[in-house]
């Protein structure tokens, strides 16, 4: 090959290089711009992603709270928050719809918490989440929740008057002033049913579509979480069985009595009630602690389960204490149901505690009462009988008309000794409880033990005290109840807190009752106003007498208001308390007291009668002179 020719070959291999090169250069240059297109959409969709995932762990969030126990107003609080925080938006609220009585208005259920909230609140009479929010015609909210729409305006001057008509023209300049907000939406949550709205505020004019889908989204899923809490709270009120147990609870258990009182009622027909309670149960939890106490709990429980018909209701009323609705059943079934319960209570010991005990009661419609309420009373009471009586019993009510007065005096008088708290000495104690148990149990001289048990205590606090004059007290009482016609209830009220209105003075301390000089000012108030406090302590936990309580309170009010310790007048006092303030007086004035001798029954009558209208009613004044005269007269001839 000559040189030309090599020259040319060579110039060919170049050309073809610089044409590869070319090419090259061009097919880089393609890619290079492809690559940098690709980055920009791979930066584009990381954004998107970016941002969907984040309302994706918004939503996830609202989601997981919703399926926690936490109560709606927490979950929508931390919702508005979510929103306000991780979208961007500058405040943000919900309200809900509500229906009561008075109709249909809206309620503030959360807000985001930033100042614009508490500044329209500082500026209203009312916090804008304590209001009934009402909307006007035409409101933008009225306006939303009419078209079920999604609205966005630039006008906040609308919306806040809208939220908070009463705010003030300057209020509501200063507001905008401040505010950087330019936009706000209002989403209505209606997807399902119409359950309120949400509003945003925004610091942009306008908002892009995908904010407007994800804010629908959104909404759906508060809608949600207000419709589940609402369902929640249905079922817990229609829920008919006790957790802990699974035994009926006590709504269920009133609403099964009341029906079967219906239908027994109008059948004539007996159905029974048991009603139980665990024995010693605080020892169980103080000794082995709460879960050995519920096991007992449970344990009972399953007893009760075990033993009850398909038509019987045994029920949890409250943390020990059970019913059990015995349809159909008069007491001498009842009773051999209960003590069949009793039995296999004892029989089932627990894991570490050992053998557990119950007390029962039982009570029988048509046989001891005739409506629910005194039926439910007449168990409970038939319960703590077995309770005082040693526990581990069954006993069977006594019907209301049978419990005379005087049983239940006995009975007060013996558990307020059973307190232990009151000022007595052991063996005085001793002696007193023995004497009333056994007029309790044998039903023998029940009167003679009452008036000697309460002349002895009276004793204890005031040894000037005229033996006899207990009983004289009652049958005063129930003279001037007679002439003042009292119902024969009221008057067994009447003769049982003439036996016990000063009970509280078992209380007072030995160094005010034995001192001998005048009391000071402190120590008068002291036994003005201590024995009714402690009368009221000792008497409230004995269910029988409870209701004398009142009486007892108002024994030192007088007819003209210069009483205590309520200041009450005429006939805001019970005639009771008039009758045992008068009776209360004249003994006292016949009585010697350290300070005085003892008043003789005509000087006494005398300074009654100068306080009639001052501090008793004149009629009373002249029935009671009239029997003291007329007793008077018996004793002479
Ligand atoms: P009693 O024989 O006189 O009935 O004595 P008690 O200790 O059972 O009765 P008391 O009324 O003095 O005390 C009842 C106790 O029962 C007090 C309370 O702490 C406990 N208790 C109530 N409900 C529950 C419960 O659900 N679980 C447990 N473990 N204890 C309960
Ligand atoms: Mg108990």
């Amino acid at each position: 090959m000559g040189l030309f020719d090599k020259f040319k070959d060579f110039k060919n291999q170049v050309n073809a290089v610089e044409n590869h090169l070319y090419s090259g250069k061009k097919d880089f240059l393609e890619i290079y711009e492809r690559n940098a297109q690709l980055e920009l959409e791979i930066e584009e969709r990381t954004n998107e992603l970016n941002e969907a995932n984040r309302r994706m762990l918004t939503l996830q969030h609202i989601w997981e709270m919703m399926n926690s126990s936490k109560p709606l107003s927490s979950i929508l609080d931390t919702t508005v928050n979510n929103l306000q925080g991780e979208l961007g938006y500058m405040h943000s609220c919900i309200l809900q719809r509500r229906n009561d009585e008075n109709g249909e208005y809206y309620s503030m259920m959360a807000a985001s918490d930033d100042n614009l909230f508490e500044i329209v609140n500082s500026k209203l009479d009312t916090p804008l989440n304590t209001q009934r929010l009402n909307f006007q015609k035409s409101d933008v909210i009225k306006a939303v929740l009419r078209s079920k729409e999604i609205l966005q305006s630039t006008d906040l001057r609308a919306g806040l008057l809208s939220l908070a008509p009463e705010l003030k023209e300057e209020d509501l300049e200063e507001l905008l002033s401040e505010t950087h907000c330019r936009s706000f939406m209002i989403v209505p949550l209606s997807k399902m049913t119409h359950t309120g709205i949400l509003i945003v505020m925004s610091s942009r004019l306008e908002a892009t579509e995908a904010e407007i889908d994800f804010l629908k989204l959104f909404s759906q899923q508060i809608e949600l979480a207000i419709t589940i809490a609402d369902l929640f709270q249905m079922v817990r009120e229609q829920a008919v069985t006790d957790a802990l147990t699974t035994l009926y609870n006590r709504r269920f258990f009133e609403e099964s009595i009341e029906k079967e009182f219906v239908r027994a009622n109008r059948q004539k027909q007996p159905f029974s009630v048991i009603g139980i309670d665990l024995d010693h149960l605080k020892q169980i939890n103080d000794k082995y602690g709460h879960v050995y106490g519920d096991l007992a709990i449970k344990q009972i429980s399953s007893v009760l389960k075990q033993n009850a018909r398909s038509i019987d209701v045994p029920a949890r009323i409250g943390g020990e204490e059970f019913n059990v609705l015995l349809p159909g059943i008069d007491s001498k079934g009842a009773m051999i149901a209960a003590e069949r319960i009793r039995k296999a209570i004892e029989a089932t010991p627990i894991e570490t505690v050992g053998t557990i005990t119950a007390s029962l009661g039982v009570a029988t419609f048509l046989e001891h009462a005739n409506n629910v309420e005194e039926l439910l009373e007449l168990t409970d009471q038939a319960m703590y009988n077995s309770k005082r009586n040693g526990r581990n019993q069954v006993t069977l009510a006594t019907p209301i008309s049978e419990v005379s007065w005087q049983e239940v005096a006995l009975n007060a008088f013996n558990d307020i000794l059973a307190t232990g708290r009151v000022n007595v000495s052991e063996d005085l104690k001793q002696d007193l409880r023995h004497k009333l148990q056994m007029a309790i149990e044998q039903n023998s001289n029940p009167k003679d033990t009452l008036y000697s048990v309460a002349d002895a205590l009276v004793t204890t606090y005031n040894p000037q005290h005229t033996l006899g004059s207990s009983k004289s007290k009652v049958v005063m009482a129930t003279t001037l109840a007679r002439r003042f016609e009292l119902e024969k209830d009221d008057a067994d009220k009447l003769r049982v807190a003439m036996l016990l209105y000063d009970v509280g003075n078992l209380m007072l301390p030995q160094e005010i009752l034995q001192k001998d000089g005048p009391l000071t000012d402190d120590e008068r108030n002291y036994i003005e106003n201590h024995p009714m406090l402690a009368a009221h302590d000792l008497l409230e936990p004995i269910s029988t007498v409870k209701d004398i309580i009142p009486i007892i309170e108002k024994h030192h009010e007088n007819w003209d208001g210069s009483g205590y310790p309520n200041k009450l007048a005429g006939n805001d006092i019970p005639l009771s308390s008039q009758i045992i303030l008068i009776i209360d007086a004249y003994f006292a004035l016949t009585e010697p007291r350290i300070y005085r001798k003892a008043k003789t029954p005509y000087e006494a009558l005398d300074i009654i009668k100068e306080d009639a209208n001052k501090k008793w009613n004149s009629t009373l004044v002249n029935e009671f002179v009239k029997l003291i005269e007329l007793e008077l007269r018996k004793a002479k001839a």
